[in-house]
């Protein structure tokens, strides 16, 4: 194989020779008569004409090699269950779901919402509906009822699949409360709500509307249902993210270009091999669980494992475990999970075999060099870390070791990965940048195959968003700041945003604005991310009250705190649960009204809070600065 270099500019100059190279990976039903359609920047479309289907590519194409092979690991720590379905009887399972799907009224294109715990159930409805052509919508399960209600509002889904609870930490989070509820605030109701009883919470149903998985399946044992055949560009799936608004942004992923990137980089970026098992220990719920728990990994005719529970129960050594069990060989995770474990015992890395495994893939936040020295020394193994966004779908960012094994630079996630052109721009003038000088980090299209295709349902959101933000430019923003330096490799220096990260959950601050808004007492609001040691960023609130008789001793204050916390909670989920609530009398803003974040933002960080010559009142900061010393 070339080197890195060579390899990466080929696919820049020439993408439609080098993805045509690329795109044998994968089954192809029909031919494409175009690998590249750019006739409509900034909207790329990927093998045009051919004819495809994840599902097929996932399971159905290795039934004859590897029919008997471990395809899906499950194990739950939280309920005890570990079990293994083989190729094959993924294969039976998938069918009897789409069985269900079809008997559910889902055809071809229609949505269906997926609002699940980490149970292999999740993963026979996603592939279930890139089966029928359905497009899938996961939702995060630890999003709570107005998260779900936006994203069902939007997705407008023909069905819901949910289950009774999730269970964390050995307790039981009921979902289906959060579920209804939903619904009830939802405007386009689904006609139908799948339900997996797990027997982990009492659960009511609605007649008419909610049916019973375990039933259902028995009635669909024997189905078998033809995979429909997707041109390339036809949706597979939708997937929520964050963005600047409090509205979250429908990600639109295709089919064939997205089998195909994740087919290349699971050889050419995770070096995983058929028959040998991968470990993501990311949720369905998001883009790595989608990527790199379901697709990327079956499609490589590797065995993934699936993972409930925490990365310390029974104790800090279960992932470790697993590799050994398993001969896990290529694992995924990240950095927020890798603080967790070093705050456990350190000979816990070294307890069980990990001969399997090579190389340990790190991403979703920045990666810290103490952290990735001590995890890295502690295993004996390299650790890679990459950058991607729900958006790419898959690494911007990386050593691709599949490549060229080039060295790593603590600190940075690389080299710019084959299929993106991968640029640095001035923000203000718009004007590239060279390196040591910090810019947005931005791509010029066409982005390469599998990365979004559009917004869902939004055209015009997807250029407005994403590609008019620098001036005079055309290219897709990251909307992260970043630095390259003389060898060209990449440092991530934060996002440009209002967008926050924490423990590698991407979360809008003016969601959570608007959830703590709603709180009767709450008159105007403000959320930053604030740096955490463990977390990376937590969010922390900055209130005005309507009532200030309500906080006046500070046993009335921590019961506000509490009370505002619970209604993010309800709302949006605990992911999005500020770590501290602070009251205030006025919050800091420009003449024109303007919410000065970024100033509070580093008051709360120590650090200097910047120009401040358009600040109205002066003393709304001392305010700020003695909420949080407390
Ligand atoms: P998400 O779409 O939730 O995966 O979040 C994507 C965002 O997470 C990026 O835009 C970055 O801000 C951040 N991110 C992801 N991976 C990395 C990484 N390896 N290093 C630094 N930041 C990262």
């Amino acid at each position: 194989m070339d080197n890195y270099a060579s390899f990466h500019q080929r696919s820049i100059r020439d993408p439609a020779t080098f993805w045509d190279s690329q795109a044998h990976r994968i089954h192809w039903h029909a031919p494409y008569d175009r690998v590249l359609d750019y006739s409509r920047p900034p909207f790329a479309r990927w093998f045009v004409g051919g004819r495809t289907n994840l599902c097929y590519n996932a399971v159905d194409r290795h039934l004859e090699e590897l029919g008997s092979s471990p395809a899906l690991i499950y194990v739950s720590t939280e309920t005890g269950q570990e079990k293994t379905w083989t190729f094959r009887e993924l294969y039976r399972e998938v069918n009897r779901m789409a069985g269900i799907l079809r008997s559910l009224g889902v055809a071809k294109g229609d949505r269906v919402l997926i609002y699940m715990p980490m149970v292999p159930e999740a993963a026979f409805a996603m592939l279930a509906c890139a089966r029928i052509g359905a497009i899938h919508s996961v939702v995060f399960g630890g999003f709570a009822s107005v998260s779900l209600a936006t994203r069902i509002d939007d997705a407008k889904p023909r069905v819901i699949v949910s289950a009774d609870s999730g269970s964390r930490a050995g307790k039981a989070v009921p979902y289906k409360h959060l579920l209804d509820e939903a619904i009830r605030l939802s405007k386009h109701p689904p006609e139908k709500v799948l339900l997996v009883d797990r027997g982990l919470a009492e659960m009511s149903r609605v007649a008419g509307r909610d049916v019973d998985y375990a039933a259902l399946r028995a009635e669909h044992m024997n189905d078998e249902v033809p995979c429909e055949w997707l041109e390339s560009s036809e949706p597979s799936y939708i997937l929520y993210t964050s963005g600047t608004t409090g509205k979250p942004k429908g990600v639109q992923r295709d089919t064939g270009g997205y089998a195909v990137a994740l087919a290349a980089s699971m050889e050419l970026i995770y070096c995983g091999r058929k028959g040998e098992t991968y470990f993501a220990t990311s949720d369905l719920g998001w883009v790595v669980g989608h990527s790199y728990i379901l697709y990327g990994p079956l499609i490589a005719g590797m065995s993934t494992i699936l993972y409930e529970g925490t990365p310390i129960r029974p104790d800090g050594g279960i992932w470790w475990k697993l590799v050994e069990q398993y001969r896990v060989t290529t694992m995924f995770s990240a950095p927020t999970a890798i603080r967790v474990l070093k705050k456990q015992d350190p000979a816990l890395l070294r307890k069980y075999d990990l001969s399997s495994l090579r190389v340990l893939f790190l991403a979703g936040e920045p990666l810290d060099e103490p952290t990735a020295r001590w995890i890295s020394e502690g295993l004996g193994k390299p650790v890679v870390d990459n950058y991607w966004q729900t958006e790419t779908g898959w690494p911007i960012l990386a050593i691709q070791r599949g490549v060229e094994p080039l060295p790593g630079k603590f600190g940075s996630p690389g080299l710019p990965v084959y299929g993106y052109d991968v640029r640095l721009f001035d923000a203000a003038s718009g004007e590239e940048v060279g390196p040591g000088t910090k810019g947005v980090v931005a791509i010029n299209g066409p982005l390469p195959p599998g990365c979004m295709t559009t917004v869902w349902g939004d055209d015009a959101r997807f250029v407005s968003t994403y590609w008019s933000s620098l001036p005079g430019q055309q290219a897709y923003s990251t909307f992260d700041w970043g630095i390259r330096d003389e060898d060209g490799y990449y440092f991530i220096l934060g996002r440009t945003d209002d967008v926050i990260n924490v423990a590698g959950h991407r979360l809008g601050t003016r969601e959570i604005e608007e959830s703590i808004s709603s709180h009767p007492n709450v008159a105007e609001v403000a959320v930053v991310g604030v740096t955490d040691s463990l977390k990376g960023q937590v969010a922390v609130a900055f209130t005005v009250v309507k009532d200030v008789a309500q906080i006046e001793t500070p046993e009335q204050r921590t019961a506000h705190e509490r009370d505002i916390m619970r209604v993010v909670d309800e709302q949006l989920g605990a992911v999005a649960r500020p770590a501290r609530v602070h009251f205030v009398t006025a919050l800091p803003k420009t003449r024109s009204g303007k919410l000065l974040r970024r100033s509070i933002r580093a008051l709360c960080e120590g650090q200097d809070p910047g120009d401040l010559t358009t600040i109205e009142d002066p003393s709304t900061l001392e305010q700020i600065l003695a909420a949080v010393r407390g």
